[in-house]
């Protein structure tokens, strides 16, 4: 366990990166900027495991951030992207493969009644905002702090003190006016939230909401919280938008909208639908998706969306996802290590959480309870670095980053994650 990797090659190839791209990558949590080092290089990955350019051998708990739940070069999934690919790329004409995903995601997800295959999950909520706004003739939108919907301008907006922040750009070049239109309040802030609809009652067009909050690390809605967000859209003639994009097929078979019995009006996918290829959705009332062009007036489109490659993928991890026992195997599995870690937490005395729901958890170093991105943000960054880099030496690849959240997949066997929280507990000590 206490083996020093060399990551000679990961370290010349960050040179050379770095010059080419800004930060050397081209998402930046990649750049492992939050945990202060340089990024490990990956040369492959099977099953569970990622291997680096020096040949180093990790446990996976990234999982490409969410879409390998198989784990890697899963056979079906596999031979259905080869065979789609010798058939053709990407033709940029209707195949039946999108409907049988678009059936696939609705058989699961029963509030989804029409959808539209897009790219990214950035496409995905982006364009659900627009038929938001289209469909409603309003202009307002509600956001939570510490809530990530990719990187459309409109959505880029950060944490306000106050009940209601009127959105001020988080990124230069979003100009104020992109945001004007974006209030932000608190995650589970029901009250805050009401306040809103007081100030605005016909000017929201919705509410997008990640149902578990993954981008801050893992906070769960707290009881009633998401209920709410039914009940005052619903009030309101607004609509209700889940990004299920973290947690759809991930949670439950039906999202977290199953997990909560939570009809939201619009759905956004992303992840585990593309099977670890580029792959976004948007989908839910028929009578509001009516508006996308070219039935309606909504104009949104893409040249590789539906994409064949990515449609195979889809399509044959949401079969095997499918099979019975399945998402009782991740449960089992999660709490298996849910509570190896807690166990480690005991033994060592650390100040830390484990936040857990389905193949999804987080390890939390503050003991306060997180239910927000203002109590999210007092975790010990410094702690989780140093957890970081030592679980890595042990051959642990986790989320760089402590307000990421950790995947379990199917292919980690029971005895892998047993010794992981053993590893992490040896970890835990040295950081007491
Ligand atoms: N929504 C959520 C909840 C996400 O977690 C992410 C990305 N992690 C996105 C949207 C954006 O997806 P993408 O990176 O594919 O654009």
């Amino acid at each position: 366990m206490e083996k020093e990797l060399k990551h000679t090659r990961s370290h010349a190839l960050f040179q050379e990166a770095q010059q080419l791209m800004p930060g050397g990558v081209n998402s930046p949590v990649r750049a492992f900027r939050g945990v202060g080092g340089e990024p490990v290089f990956i040369d492959h990955a099977e099953g569970p495991y990622l291997y680096d350019v020096d040949g180093n051998r990790y446990l996976d708990f990234v999982q490409s951030w969410g879409p390998m739940i198989l784990g890697f070069g899963y056979p079906s999934v596999l031979q259905a992207v080869i065979e789609a690919s010798k058939r053709g790329f990407s033709f940029g004409a209707p195949t039946e493969a999108e409907s049988e995903l678009a059936k696939l995601v609705m058989e699961f997800v029963p509030s989804v009644e029409m959808i539209r295959f897009v790219n990214s999950g950035t496409e995905a909520t982006m364009s659900a905002l627009r038929v938001a706004r289209a469909f409603t003739g309003r202009s307002k939108i509600v956001k939570f702090t510490g809530c990530y919907h990719g990187h459309a301008d409109m959505l880029l907006v950060q944490a306000g003190s106050g009940v209601a922040t009127l959105g001020l750009p988080d990124s230069p070049g979003v100009p104020a006016e992109t945001t004007a239109n974006t209030l932000t309040v608190p995650y589970n802030d029901s009250e805050a939230v009401k306040e809103l609809f007081k100030l605005y009652p016909a000017e929201i067009a919705a509410v997008i909401v990640e149902p578990v909050a993954a981008n801050m690390g893992l906070v769960l809605p707290q009881p009633g919280f998401l209920e709410t967000l039914r009940e005052l859209t619903s009030q309101h003639g607004a609509l209700l938008i889940f990004d299920e994009v973290m947690t759809g097929f991930r949670v439950a078979l039906g999202g977290m909208q199953q997990r909560v019995g939570i009809r939201p009006d619009l759905t956004c996918f992303g992840k585990i639908i593309g099977g670890g290829m580029p792959v976004g959705a948007y989908g839910g009332r028929k009578d509001i998706m009516q508006v996308v062009a070219p039935i309606g007036p909504m104009y949104q489109a893409g040249t590789l969306s539906g994409n064949p490659l990515a449609m195979a993928a889809g399509i044959a991890t949401l079969k095997e996802l499918r099979k019975p026992g399945q998402y009782e195997a991740l449960e089992r599995k999660s709490l298996l290590l849910g509570e190896g870690l807690e166990r480690a937490l005991r033994n060592t005395r650390v100040e830390a959480q484990v936040v857990r729901i389905g193949a999804m958890f987080c390890l939390y170093f503050t003991s306060e309870p997180v239910t927000d991105y203002a109590s999210a943000k007092r975790a010990n960054t410094d702690r989780f670095s140093r957890y970081f880099w030592e679980m890595l030496a042990a051959g642990y690849y986790l989320p760089p980053s402590q307000f990421e959240a950790c995947f379990i997949s199917l292919a980690q066997e029971d005895v892998m994650l047993e010794e992981a929280a053993r590893t992490a507990e040896h970890v835990l000590r040295k950081l007491a």
